[in-house]
């Protein structure tokens, strides 16, 4: 298949809606990483997402809209607390876990009863979104197991050949996948940390929220792990490379991760040293997966990152972070 650049002109992107409501993929920006789109009510349309990335079936994908009415066709029940995290948080970065309509087939939602939807604050995706006629499911638009896409020579290195188009944007301003938060519980439960928070949440709708117990803990051998968010138990964000992270005081990690690397480079490896400041978690977000990415094509052998608070955005950061590394952290 030959993959259509397309650029995010008012005439490409009428055609690229045009895709999408024939039944093909389409990537496109959002302000967290680039999305992979299809329409999210067709059943054939969103089973090529699947295979284009080699994703698990039991991983469902978030279903994008544009405006808060269409919430009211993915679901029979718009609570008040979901109308106040729609007003606040809508349009950016949180996707929220709802009932489901019979009308979103199961292969969007990986045969839940629920469905996770998102309004992207990115103009190109609204755009996309309306151009297209129909919501749009996009999980992220890299190959699975691999670091979510944040630019779009990451999304051409992917998706070239695989899917009908892709929509070139410059590099996305969060760099870290949506917050999931499910709805339907007594209290709601952050599933997917992401850029907007727990502490954020809590504050907006003036009660506890709860986290998923798995998040961020190393799964124990033998023991089932069960995340409630299906696409956390898979292999993530994982490098060719080997990973540490280094974990501790910030001058004992400094000096670990110096004589780790001196050690590996004198044995001739390719060593590449993730750190970012423990204060500016932001940047951490925006730059991990580039990050990821650069290690892969500069042929590292090895790769040894610093551990992030494991607060607000340095949770969220620190959620990929582990995973990509395999959950090897040296506590020093
Ligand atoms: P991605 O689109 O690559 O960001 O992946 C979507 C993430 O949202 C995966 O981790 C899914 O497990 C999660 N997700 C989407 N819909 C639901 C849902 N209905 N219930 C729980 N998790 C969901
Ligand atoms: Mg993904």
């Amino acid at each position: 298949m030959v993959t259509r650049i397309l650029s995010e002109n008012e005439q490409d992107l009428r055609l690229a809606g045009e895709i999408i409501a024939a039944g093909g993929l389409v990537a496109f920006p959002t302000e967290t990483v680039y999305g992979l789109g299809a329409n999210a009510l067709d059943p054939d349309a969103v089973r090529k997402i699947y295979e284009a990335k080699g994703r698990p079936s039991d991983n469902p994908t978030i279903v994008h809209i544009a405006d808060e009415s269409a919430l009211k066709q993915l679901t029979w029940r718009v609570t008040p607390d979901m109308q106040r995290l729609a007003r606040k948080y809508w349009p950016g970065p949180l996707t929220m876990v709802v009932p489901r309509r019979d009308t979103v087939p199961n292969v969007t939602t990986g045969n839940l009863d629920t469905v996770g939807v998102r309004m992207p604050d990115h103009v190109t995706a609204r755009a996309l979104i309306q151009a297209a006629g129909c919501p749009i499911a996009a999980p992220s638009a890299n190959l699975s197991g691999k670091p979510s896409p944040t630019t779009v020579e990451h999304v051409i290195d992917d998706m070239d050949g695989r899917i009908d188009a892709i929509i070139r944007s410059t590099p996305c301003t969060i760099g870290i996948e949506s917050t999931v938060i499910d709805m339907t519980g007594e209290l709601p439960m952050i599933l997917r940390p992401g850029f907007i928070t727990r502490e954020d949440v809590a504050r907006t709708l003036g009660k506890d929220i709860l986290v998923d117990p798995t998040l961020n803990e190393k799964p124990e051998p033998g023991v089932e792990f069960r995340p409630k968010a299906p696409g956390m138990k898979y292999k993530h964000y994982a490098p060719e490379a080997d990973m540490i992270i280094f974990e501790g005081e910030t001058e004992a990690v400094e000096a670990a991760m110096d004589e780790e690397r001196a050690e590996r480079e004198s044995l001739g490896q390719k060593v590449v040293v993730i750190r970012y400041s423990q204060e500016d978690t932001e940047t951490a977000a925006h730059e991990f997966f580039a990050a990821l990415r650069e290690a892969d094509k500069d042929k590292a052998d090895i790769i040894l990152a610093a551990a992030l608070p494991q607060e607000g955005i340095g949770f969220s950061v620190m959620n990929r972070m582990l995973k990509s590394a395999g959950y090897n952290v040296r506590k020093v």
